[in-house]
Parts: structure tokens; C-alpha cells; sequence
């Protein structure tokens, strides 16, 4: 087992982020890789995911951005902060990939520009006014302004070329951080908004649907 691979199996994430003094009480932690204002960050046990840049890694890599020092001597610096006995003439083998590969970003941007299709789709079904009276609620309004540029959203991902989908990716942070800003806001101010029914699969290796999300 490589430094990596220990440290992996003995720290979590969440401790790792502790000892550099980030707050972890909450669900996500501002990102270390971008200039985040929202919390985009998630720590799983053994690796961080950023929501809003896609960085991904591992406790070295994360100790590695925030020291400056390379990944194998902030490897060294977590095993003697933790206690974690390693053997420094273990053969020195990579950290786990820094990036994930496009697909998997990909599956993400999607999830989130889905769930806020379906939920903007819930607003312009569930808030329309009753009559022509009345003053349209701000999630009706919401609909309006952002349903359809949702949709063309997501039919990238369910239709569009892999080029397409990169380049949405790369260009479109802003979008995506916006969905995810409010889903979050959202489900914290109605825990009843659930995502209901299910996500159009993905345009896939095998599969290739046209058409309107659903
Ligand atoms: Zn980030």
C-alpha cells in the first residue's frame, strides 16, 4: 500500500479539512480550487467533488493545495500529523487522478440542470394564476424567464455531441452554478420539493434520444 492509499484508508476527508481549520459543520465547504462564494464543495470519506469547478481528489491533493507543497510531501506532512506510519521506501506511485473524465462531469452538470428543469416545470404548472387578476407568483415568474433556456439546456446533454456537451461544460459554469443555487435555496425554504419522476436517461454510448426533457 502506497502513502496515498494509507492515508486514504486511515483519515477522512472531513478530518483532513478540520486540521487545516475549514469549518465542516455544514454540507459543503467553499472551494479551495475556485473563488467560490456559495459552499460548492462536498467532502465524501475518501475524496473532495467541487459542484462548481469539478475539482476532484484525494486528502494529498487537498493538502496539497492549501500548503503549496507537492502531493507527496503533503502526503508526508498528513502522516505525521495523523500518526500514520508509512514505509518512505514504498515504491512512489501517482495519486488517484486529480480530474474526472468528462463523462462523469457530464452526469453531474445534467443531474443538476434536470432537476431544476423539472422543478421550473413543476413551477409553471403548480403557480400559474388563477385568473387575470391575480399577480403571478415569483415561481411562476421564475418559469417563464428560465424554462425554455433550461430545456435547450438539457437537450444538449440528451441529444448534442460529446463537443457540444464539452463546450457547455467549459463555458456555461455560470448556468449550472445558477441551477444549483436554486435547487439548494429551494429545497432548503420547501423540504416538499421533492424532484418527482424520472430523469430522461442521458444521451449514452449505445442510446441517442431526440426530443424534449421531460
Ligand atoms: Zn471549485
Amino acid at each position: 500500500m502506497n502513502i496515498f492509499e494509507r492515508i486514504r484508508d486511515s483519515v477522512t476527508m472531513t478530518q483532513v479539512a478540520e486540521l487545516y481549520g475549514i469549518d465542516t459543520r455544514r454540507s459543503m465547504i467553499n472551494c479551495i480550487f475556485h473563488d467560490d462564494k456559495t459552499p460548492s464543495m462536498k467532502l465524501y470519506d475518501d475524496h473532495y467533488y467541487c459542484f462548481g469547478c469539478g475539482a476532484y481528489g484525494d486528502a494529498a491533493s487537498f493538502a496539497a493545495q492549501i500548503t503549496g507543497l507537492s502531493q507527496y510531501e503533503a502526503a508526508k506532512q498528513l502522516c505525521s500529523a495523523f500518526g500514520i506510519v508509512h514505509n518512505s521506501s514504498e515504491p512512489f506511485i501517482k495519486p488517484i487522478i486529480q480530474r474526472e473524465t468528462q463523462r462523469e462531469q457530464e452526469t453531474k452538470v445534467y443531474r443538476i440542470l434536470s432537476d431544476y428543469y423539472r422543478m421550473l416545470k413543476r413551477f409553471r404548472e403548480g403557480y400559474a394564476p388563477q385568473n387575470i387578476e391575480t399577480k403571478p407568483s415569483p415561481q411562476f415568474t421564475e418559469s417563464l424567464a428560465k424554462l425554455d433556456e433550461y430545456e435547450n439546456y438539457c437537450n444538449i446533454f440528451i441529444s448534442g455531441t460529446q463537443e457540444e456537451r464539452r463546450d457547455f461544460i467549459e463555458n456555461r459554469k455560470e448556468a449550472v452554478e445558477y441551477a444549483r443555487k436554486r435547487l439548494s435555496e429551494y429545497h432548503r425554504n420547501d423540504r416538499r420539493g421533492q424532484t418527482v419522476g424520472t430523469r430522461p436517461r442521458m444521451a449514452g454510448r449505445q442510446e441517442h434520444k431526440r426530443g424534449a426533457v421531460l
